[in-house]
């Protein structure tokens, strides 16, 4: 199987990254927290879920660089004395005692590379280290992701989904997805990468359709998905669930379309919010596109320049979705 080296690699990083968030999220996340609105658990968990995502690519292909959500500038100097401490033991909690302090800085500055700035390379990684942070400090939903992309294409795909529910009942999937040979689920806090082929789901019509979308309205606008759910005679509510946890979702049929609306004309998606979730639902079967049916174009740099919003669907009624969507915003 081709990308073999990297999937195994790329499981265990998502997994041994998702078992430290799980500890932060047990350890930080409390009542006080949640009243506060106190952002700190997940500033936390995202930092040492990235470095531990980027040391286990550093160890194992030291050439490879990473275009990360996260960089460590934001940990350093005295007043980001405690939020670094607790970084670093959180990371040692996973990783061992290798994670001193400057090979945790180093690691997540792994993360940095910018292909626009840094000069193009044939492959790198994309990582968003916890997509879906709101999801993660309510105790939802939320998403370790991280995409090999190579010659501009996505070829790769881990999508570590920790809160949602596997085929068992237990919580935790992930979804793995290697160009041309299909969408796997595994359990996360399982072992192997062998995993159930995952597919779409065979409704037929878009008015049968069960859509997702973000639960934070500034990350989709939900009015348009309301107006472009009344032209497809969608009835079903929709689907809010945050993170790539959507592409998830398509992908294995608990919903037949993901909608990602504009809410404002500049904003351009980042490569690490869709990188792993829309290979997962390629191989699955499903179509991926952006808001005007496009192809989403990975090799721009860190963010989506070309595109605006995403569609996702089983693939049965693409078009009919994108024409919606374009009477809607287009
Ligand atoms: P979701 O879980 O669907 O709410 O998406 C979370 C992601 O939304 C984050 O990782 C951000 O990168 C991204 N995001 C932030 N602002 C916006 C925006 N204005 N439009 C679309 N996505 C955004
Ligand atoms: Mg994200």
């Amino acid at each position: 199987m081709p990308y073999e080296t990297e999937l195994n690699i790329a499981v265990q990083a998502v997994r041994d990254a998702a078992k430290g968030c799980r500890k932060v999220q047990a350890a930080l996340v409390t009542a006080e927290t949640l009243e506060k609105k106190d952002k700190s658990p997940v500033t936390v968990a995202d930092f040492a879920s990235q470095a531990v995502v980027c040391k286990a690519l550093a160890d194992a292909f030291a050439d490879d660089r990473v275009v990360g959500e996260e960089g460590a500038d934001d940990l350093r100097g005295e007043e980001n004395t405690p939020l670094r401490n607790q970084v670093v033991e959180h990371t040692a909690e996973v990783v061992g005692e290798s994670a001193t302090e400057t090979a945790v800085l180093e690691w997540i500055d792994r993360g940095g590379y910018d292909p626009t700035k840094d000069g193009p390379r044939k492959r790198y990684w994309t990582l968003d280290p916890i997509d879906g942070t709101k999801g993660f400090l309510r105790g939802q939903q939320y998403a370790i992701a991280l995409a090999l992309i190579e010659d501009g294409k996505v070829v790769l795909g881990v999508l570590g989904c920790p809160n949602l529910e596997f085929t068992d009942g237990s919580p935790g999937c992930l979804f793995t997805a290697v160009r041309g040979a299909g969408s796997k689920l595994l359990a996360i806090y399982g072992e192997g990468v062998e995993g159930k082929p995952v597919s779409i789901d065979e409704v037929l019509r878009a008015s049968d359709a069960r859509f997702c979308e973000s639960v934070e309205s500034g990350h989709s606008n939900q009015g348009d998905s309301a107006r472009i759910a009344a032209i497809l005679g969608i009835t079903a509510e929709p689907y809010r669930i945050d993170s790539q946890c959507k592409y998830a979702a398509v992908s294995r049929g608990d919903a037949s379309i993901y909608l990602r609306l504009p809410t404002s004309a500049d904003y351009r998606e980042k490569i690490w919010d869709h990188g792993a979730g829309s290979i997962v639902v390629e191989e699955a079967g499903g179509t991926v596109t952006d808001a005007a049916g496009s192809p989403l174009d990975f090799s721009l740099g860190r963010k989506l320049e070309n595109n605006r919003g995403i569609i996702a669907t089983n693939g049965r009624f693409h078009d009919e979705v994108v024409s919606a969507v374009q009477s809607v915003i287009g």
